[in-house]
């Protein structure tokens, strides 16, 4: 297992996810599942969480506790390590405060439920989608934090392009789901930044 001091921040800063996420899954669950099962087995969802799986945690394991990634092993200068964790750290408390907002009505699938509500207040008064912010800034600090020219930058990689798919497809069944209510809530918001002006 490789135990240099950003391998080790990257290691806290994923069992604090792991936490927050628990925590948000805990929060969700306070409403029953009345989600549509209208999905077919492999959809957006399905290939939304194996490249989240495979970025966030899967390959820097194996960076981490195996010699098979060594080969794009690189030397990480102090200076960015630090930026690193400090980014991943900023990411999380983003990440906390979507689940905290969100509450009931989050959950893993791009599906709207029946009951759920719409949220516009707290950190959703600005942006449409701060938990993707959230994790972008994450799949940031985790390429200045493992030095592994694979591990580092597979979160970003992997993970955000699919969200060119996945953020159009989500907005739609909020439309659908929420009418007029979401357009307007649309017009003063930014999808991952707040909106300008
Ligand atoms: N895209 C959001 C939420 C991700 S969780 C973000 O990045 O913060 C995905 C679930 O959140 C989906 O089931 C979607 O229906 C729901 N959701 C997204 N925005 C919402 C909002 N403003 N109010 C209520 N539910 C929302």
């Amino acid at each position: 297992m490789k135990t240099g001091q950003f391998e080790l921040i990257y290691l806290a800063c994923f069992v604090l996810v792991s936490v927050v996420r628990a925590v948000g899954v805990t929060l969700a669950r306070r409403q029953a599942d009345t989600k549509q099962k209208t999905l077919p087995k492999w959809n957006l969802d399905t290939l939304g969480a194996l490249l989240q799986s495979l970025g966030l945690f899967i390959l820097p394991f194996v960076y981490l506790f195996s010699d098979w990634l060594d080969f794009a092993n690189f030397h990480m200068p102090a200076g960015p390590g630090y930026i690193g964790g400090l980014l991943y750290l900023f990411g999380i408390w983003i990440l906390w405060k979507t689940h905290r907002d969100l509450g009931a009505n989050w959950s893993d699938s791009i599906e709207t439920r029946q009951g759920q509500t719409l949220v516009t207040g707290g950190i959703y008064s600005r942006i449409r989608h701060p938990m993707y912010t959230a994790h972008t800034v994450m799949a940031l600090g985790q390429v200045l934090l493992l030095g592994n020219w694979i591990a580092g930058p597979s979160f970003l990689v992997l993970q955000l392009p699919f969200y060119a798919l996945r953020i159009p497809a989500e907005e739609r069944r909020l439309l659908q789901h929420f009418g007029r209510a979401y357009r307007d809530y649309m017009l003063r918001t930014g999808r991952l930044l707040p909106k300008l002006g």
